[in-house]
């Protein structure tokens, strides 16, 4: 019998598995065969992830081998861009996720953790003293605690144990690889964040460059994964805005892309008896920027930090015990959820004043220091709870303040409710 059984071997899962594996005997079981190969992902890694990330991790240069200097909130009138030499450390780095998972595994099994991967879990029997987990070869395994990680790919199982599943749309990405100097020259930030309601009304389109590769995708739209493939290719090749970050950089129609859902919009509980729910899964990915990565590891934290005494007390992992779960995971994000929120109830309902909003917002981070400080320390601060929403309303009535005569008359309920989140 293992103490704790997890699901799914992205962000959540493995950073779960790796903290818990220093005090409980846990199973990793990963559908994917990441034997074979880890996919390929180039993240933006803010600075406020640190503290859930180990020192051994965070400076390992082979993982993050580029800091994450500036960004560029990109309009079709403006490149709206923060560079952090004005305000003091980077905004964070940029991650190549997949070492970051394969290294995070790598120590989980040195602390005697164990994984299966290229097995998928169908099925999960709740006794009242065990969980039952059988994968699709017929064999079952026994634990006393069920973490599930399964991102957004897991929902029949997750509904199958009487949770809810969060907001769910498509999002699609490739790997473009070219010369250090060639980035270097193209891009003078490492994160771009585009919206463009033609492309998509309910996310952006985005480059991550990393060292020696760039991500570039979109997210947030209904279509099936051949759709978001041509689409996907019709901007790299002929969308005039982005051409120049791309010039030299060679690329052909063969190369892969992976396409999938990304879920936002927490589900109404994150824990029931002997099971609870980690990262994108429970719909903890930020609204708005879809920071993924943040809520993925706070969560595999938070999680840890509560189970280590109630499995040492030879706990039942009541509903009840489980439910200072969710409460510290409201208490470390929700703060923070409300920029999101707020910024996805302004950006994305609408898509007529899209265009008018983000042209004036990315003019404004341009020309106005303080909103741009703003951004910065929500990039930067260590303790999201204490995440002042007063400066969200602040640069809101700033906005506000800068969009065309027009528009004020037909956005200003908009904008009081926004400023209500
Ligand atoms: C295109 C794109 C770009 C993004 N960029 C960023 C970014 O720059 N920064 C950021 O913070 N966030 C980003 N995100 C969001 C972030 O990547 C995700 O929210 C986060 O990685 C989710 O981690 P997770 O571990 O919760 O789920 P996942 O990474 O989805 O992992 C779930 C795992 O569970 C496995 N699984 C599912 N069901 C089963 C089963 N039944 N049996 C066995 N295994 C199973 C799956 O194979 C999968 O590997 C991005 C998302 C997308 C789609």
């Amino acid at each position: 019998m293992y103490d704790f059984i997890v699901i799914g071997a992205g962000i959540s899962g493995t950073s779960f598995a790796y903290k818990a594996s220093k005090f409980a005997k846990t199973l990793l079981i990963e559908s994917q065969d990441y034997q074979r190969e880890i996919p390929v992902r180039t993240n933006i890694f803010a600075e406020h992830n640190k503290p859930f990330v180990d020192d051994v991790f965070w400076n390992d240069d082979s993982i993050f081998p580029r800091p994450f200097l500036q960004l560029n909130y990109k309009s079709e009138k403006h490149n709206g861009l923060l560079h952090s030499k004005e305000f003091g450390a980077p905004l964070g780095k940029i991650s190549h996720t997949e070492i970051l998972i394969q290294k995070i595994i790598d120590k989980f099994r040195d602390q005697g953790g164990t994984t299966l991967f290229n097995q998928t879990v169908s099925k999960v029997v709740r006794h009242s003293d065990h969980i039952e987990v059988i994968n699709n070869k017929g064999e079952s395994f026994t634990s006393k605690l069920l973490v599930l990680a399964t991102g957004s790919r897991g929902f029949p199982l997750q509904k199958s144990l009487g949770f809810q599943t969060p907001d769910s749309f498509m999002g699609i990405y490739t790997n473009i690889y070219a010369d250090e100097s060639l980035l270097e020259e193209n891009f003078s930030f490492q994160y771009m964040f585009h919206l463009n309601p033609t492309i998509s009304q309910n996310g952006p389109f985005f480059f991550n460059v990393g060292k020696g590769r760039i991500a570039a995708g979109y997210l947030g739209n209904k279509e099936n994964p051949a759709e978001l493939k041509d689409k996907l290719f019709r901007i790299l090749k002929n969308y005039q805005k982005i051409q120049p970050f791309l010039k030299g950089i060679t690329w052909d129609e063969s190369i892969p892309t992976i396409s999938g859902g990304i879920s936002k919009h927490p589900i109404n509980s994150f824990s029931k008896d002997r099971v609870i729910v980690l990262g994108e899964a429970a719909g903890l990915v930020t609204a708005f920027f879809y920071e993924g990565i943040l809520c993925g590891l706070a969560s595999a934290d938070i999680a840890t930090k509560l189970l280590k005494p109630l499995l040492a007390n030879d706990s039942n992992f009541t509903r009840v015990e489980l439910k200072k779960y969710d409460d510290e995971v409201a208490r470390v994000l929700f703060t923070y959820f409300r920029n999101g929120n707020a910024c996805e109830y302004l950006f994305y309902n609408e898509s007529s004043s899209t265009k008018t909003l983000w042209d004036s917002y990315t003019n404004l981070l341009n020309t106005n220091k303080t909103v741009r400080e703003y951004v910065y320390e929500a990039h930067i601060n260590q303790d999201l709870s204490t995440h002042n929403t007063d400066n969200d309303r602040w640069v809101g009535e700033r906005l506000f303040a800068t969009i065309p005569v027009f528009s004020k008359m037909t956005l200003w309920p908009k904008f009081l409710k926004a400023m209500s989140f």
